[in-house]
């Protein structure tokens, strides 16, 4: 099974930080002092008036006998000191030896390491082999004293990370570390050690009396103990099962295994590295092979080691433990340890196998993240951090990493704008070509120009997987775009956990189809470092179903595939889920054996949230919710499922191995809908729309300034900016634009937003717009300011519906009789298309036309809770003919997302006003003039071309 080849790689170096340089060197001589800076970060905007938090920065700066640096500047204190010592360790000229070990010094290293390990200082300290050294002295016979090789393999961190630098291959392979070790002892003197049948290590010379005495003393262990422990059969016909371990303080506890395991001695038991959890003493025992070679001079030429199994190999306890393994197994938590001389021990069961099983893949890290084993699946989209429920993608992706022992997934983000500017032809942007990515280059001669990459978005993650040798595994790189830094390396790691989830509940894949998969998800493999890492063993996990088909669907209720026997109970709230909602559910599942009145319940879980249309549950679960209303219940049977989920679930193994055995027998679930919370309005539009509403809204707006040849422009109600920031990528003839908003905050994000991308855009050289002039105001709307007279065009959308009505009103006299805009956009709402957000299926359209409106309108909520009112066309359409009217102004509305024609409209509505006549008068003073508070200003610096 072994077919690794030596990698050549040097394993990585003990990392000497460069405090630990200085202070080797200096002592208490060295000085460190952190200041705490003020000092602009990256987000920073320069000329916003509104105060920001900053981050607190550091910089340290370290005091040497004969020299004082200062370090530059950074987010956290020990990085700065960091820092500060490798500015002296470079000043000073110190020659920094990190140096590996030759092999001959590792030889030496691991020879004197082996006489301290036996010495009686290293005896009386705490460490795991100290205790084992106190156990063997307690020994009777022959064997008093003698310490398995595996032992002081298994539990001395250094020795194995010593042999590395002889043999590399020992990171793939622990139980090389034995060879060496034997092969070292025998160079020393005083020592006896055997590579024969049962490989020990003993010390010639005894340890002195009184110590020994002592040590009995000591001994806690009082009575006998029984140790529950699992048995991994070899034999893949076999159940795995609880076994029991006798302990007394009379015999060593390796005895112990070595007799359940059917060996003579402890020294025929090989140990595994502790498996599940970092801190957890769980480790597989086995046998070590009859027949091998443990002089590490013989190995093959091609790389084999000097340690082969004999018969065939154990799947399941190879699986788990990364390495080969021949023979039964014994599962078990028993040990001594760095925190007390005692021996450690805690029972292990049956279902901490099978949990520890499911633990390796993706989804079952999920899973047992979300203590529903047989309901919750591993979601296949990211949509946002609040609808995500369970452990965070890049969690599961470093857990997935530990378990598989490769180093920790690295993560580059990148900023699509920054990094590829958009390659502009300075063309004018044709009107159709809105919204469309059309390239706007070929072979360099301008065709058409086009906006840049989507507007808001800004983010993209790429991540790696490499081997503990720093090999490179797998690249992910998925194209979508996030606002948040860590939205896009959530993204990134659930794209690459779902390709790595779908590889191993699938046993048998073939090679070519999982590139073409890659592909899709934006992955690139190394294939020869993915099949020694990852795919080295199959998964063995119980992919067959259980193997009984029931019934027949009940009429009532859609057929759901893999379930039988649906029953929908209660009466229909009307309150549904829908895709982007949050709903909760309780839920028990059952294993039930038909005609034989057996039921057994296997898993409940109360209140269990997730987010519908993504996945979050398993695909029978969710087209079964998809079709109840809160308060209803359902009852269906399935048979579809693996029995290893049913033993990580069940807590009585014995029990389920006779039910699973029987005939007829199935899965029973029960669920009941007890919460539906309405999707946030960008989520519920992003599922029906595409591009989204508020990208369409932008391009609606854009599609009229351009129309208008207007050159100044107010957008009332700008929030972060989103129009404003579209503005800047689009052709217009636009030279001054200004923002106001009421909300210091949408403002602030507003002038990052906009800085960020007029840096960028200076940067790069790519000027797409004419805009000379860019102000945020803070302030109401509804208030007149002279400041916001004298505009060519204003937009305000969506935010007349987060005002009281009458201020709504108000914001429509004061603006078309003080601000006078030739044109102005208002959009808002249409409540009346809530009944199809909020249904979000197909049918819904459908339903809407059949039942009358009015009343399925009336279990409509608003699409935000911020929103004070939403209108239906009639009166949206009363507000705005009736505005228009008594300012002479001509309005037409229509809208986007949907169709005028189509019930019940477009999902936004939108009016815009014209103003024909022009004003000679000028414009109107108010009594009060508003002072708008000028919050951010920026003045294109270009001489005038
Ligand atoms: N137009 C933006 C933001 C819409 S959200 C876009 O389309 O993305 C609504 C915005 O209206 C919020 O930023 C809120 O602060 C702002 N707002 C609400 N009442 C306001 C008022 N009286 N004056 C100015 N802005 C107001
Ligand atoms: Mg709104």
């Amino acid at each position: 099974m072994e077919t690794k080849e030596f990698t050549g790689v040097a394993p990585k170096k003990a990392i000497v930080t460069p405090k630990t340089i200085i202070h080797q060197k200096f002592g208490t001589k060295a000085c460190y002092t952190v200041e705490e800076v003020k000092e602009s970060d990256e987000n920073d905007c320069p000329g916003l008036s509104i105060p920001q938090k900053r981050p607190c920065v550091y910089r340290c700066s370290l005091q040497l006998p004969e020299l004082l640096v200062v370090s530059g500047i950074f987010k956290k204190k020990k990085d700065a000191e960091q820092s500060a010592a490798e500015l002296a360790i470079q000043k000073l000229g110190i020659r920094v030896d990190t140096d590996d070990p030759t092999p001959e010094e590792a030889w030496d290293s691991i020879v004197a390491r082996i006489n301290y390990l036996f010495s009686e200082n290293f005896l009386s300290s705490l460490h795991p082999l100290s205790g084992h050294i106190g156990a063997i002295l307690q020994r009777k016979g022959d064997l008093c004293g003698s310490l398995p090789v595996s032992v002081l393999a298994v539990y001395d961190a250094k020795l194995g990370s010593l042999c590395k630098y002889i043999d590399p291959e020992v990171e793939s392979n622990p139980f090389l570390v034995m060879s060496y070790i034997i092969k070292a002892t025998t160079k020393l003197s005083g020592f006896i050690a055997t590579a024969e049948q049962h490989p020990w290590i003993r010390k010639q010379s005894p340890y002195p009396e009184d110590i020994v005495d002592s040590l009995l003393k000591q001994d806690g262990l009082q009575e006998p103990i029984q140790v529950a422990a699992v048995r991994i059969p070899s034999s893949e016909e076999k159940y795995v099962e609880a076994v029991t371990l006798h302990i007394s303080s009379k015999e060593y506890y390796l005895n112990i295994i070595a007799n359940e395991l059917g060996l003579e001695d402890a020294s025929n038991v090989l140990i595994s590295r502790n498996l599940g959890k970092a801190s957890s003493e769980t480790r597989l025992f086995f046998a070590a092979p009859k027949s091998y070679i443990l002089d590490p001079s013989s190995k093959l030429p091609n790389g084999k080691d000097g340690l082969r199994l004999d018969g065939p190999s154990n799947l399941r306890a190879s699986y788990l433990s990364g390495h080969d393994i021949a023979g039964d197994a014994i599962l078990a938590s028993i040990g001594y340890t760095w925190k007390c001389r005692d021996l450690f021990y805690e029972d292990v069961a049956v279902q901490s196998y099978y949990r520890m099983l499911i633990g390796k893949t993706p989804g079952g890290i999920y899973k047992l993240s979300r203590e529903a084993l047989l309901a919750s699946e591993l979601p296949s989209r990211f949509t946002t951090r609040v609808n995500w429920r369970g452990s965070f993608p890049r969690d599961i992706l470093c857990n997935f990493c530990r378990q598989h022992r490769l180093s920790e997934p690295l993560f580059s983000i990148i900023s699509p704008a920054s990094k590829e500017p958009t390659e502009s032809c300075g063309s004018n942007l044709k009107v159709a070509d809105l919204g469309r990515d059309v390239i706007g280059c070929v072979n360099g001669a301008p065709t058409t120009s086009r906006p840049m990459q989507s507007d808001t978005e800004m983010f993209q993650c790429e991540v790696k997987l490499l081997s503990r040798c720093e090999n490179l595994i797998i690249k992910c790189f998925p194209k979508d775009c996030f606002k948040k830094q860590n939205d896009a390396i959530q993204n990134a790691s659930l794209k690459l956990l779902v390709w790595l989830n779908n590889n191993f509940n699938n046993t048998i894949v073939p090679f070519e189809p999982l590139y073409e998969t890659a592909d899709i998800f934006g992955i690139q493999i190394f294939s020869e470092n993915f099949f020694r890492e990852i795919s080295h063993y199959h998964s063995i996990q119980n992919c067959q179903q259980l193997n009984q088909s029931l019934g027949i669907n009940s009429s009532c209720t859609t057929p759901v595939k893999g379930v039988c026997l649906l029953k929908i109970e209660g009466p229909d709230s009307g309150v549904c889920p829908c895709n982007g909602s949050l709903s909760c559910i309780s839920y028990s599942v059952s294993l039930v054996v038909e005609g034989e009145n057996i039921k057994k319940v296997i898993e409940v879980t109360n209140n269990f949230e997730f987010e519908v249309g993504v996945g979050a549950v398993i695909s029978y679960v969710e087209e079964v919710v998809m079709q109840m209303s809160v308060g209803q219940s359902a009852y269906f049977t399935t048979s579809i499922f693996t029995s290893d989920l049913i033993f990580a679930s069940a807590s009585d193994s014995v029990e389920m191995q006779s039910l699973l055995s029987s005939k007829g027998c199935c899965l029973e679930y029960e669920i009941n809908l007890t919460k539906v919370a309405e999707p946030l309005e960008e989520r519920m539009e992003q599922a029906l729309f595409n591009p989204s509403l508020s990208k369409q809204r932008v391009e609606f707006a854009v599609r009229h300034i351009i129309e208008s040849h207007a050159t100044t422009l107010i957008d009332f109600g700008c929030g972060s900016g989103s129009l404003l920031e579209a503005l800047l990528k689009y052709q217009t003839s636009l030279e001054k634009i200004v923002g106001v908003d009421i909300s210091p905050k949408g403002l602030t994000r507003a002038a990052k937003v906009l800085h960020s991308k007029l840096v960028t855009n200076s940067d790069s050289g790519v000027q797409l717009t004419s805009i000379k002039s860019l102000i945020l105001y803070e302030g109401s709307i509804t208030k007149f300011g002279s400041r916001l007279q004298g505009f060519d065009i204003g937009t305000c959308l969506e935010v007349i519906e987060h005002m009281d009505e009458d201020e709504a009103c108000l914001f429509g006299d004061v603006a078309l009789s003080y601000f006078c805009p030739r044109i102005l956009i208002v959009s808002t709402p249409n409540y009346e298309y809530n009944v199809v957000l909020q249904r979000s299926n197909l049918a819904a359209q459908e339903q809407y036309e059949e039942s009358g409106e009015k009343t399925l309108l009336q279990s409509c909520k608003f699409r935000n809770h911020d929103h004070k009112f939403e209108w239906t066309r009639e009166q949206f359409g009363k507000w705005a003919s009736g505005l228009a009217a008594q300012h002479n102004y001509n309005v037409e509305i229509s809208g986007v997302g949907g169709s005028a024609d189509i019930e019940p409209g477009f999902a936004s509505q939108i009016a815009v006003f014209k103003r024909e006549w022009s004003l000679e008068d000028g414009f109107k003073d108010a009594d009060m003039d508003h002072q708008y508070n000028k919050i951010w200003e920026w003045v294109c610096n270009r001489k005038n071309e």
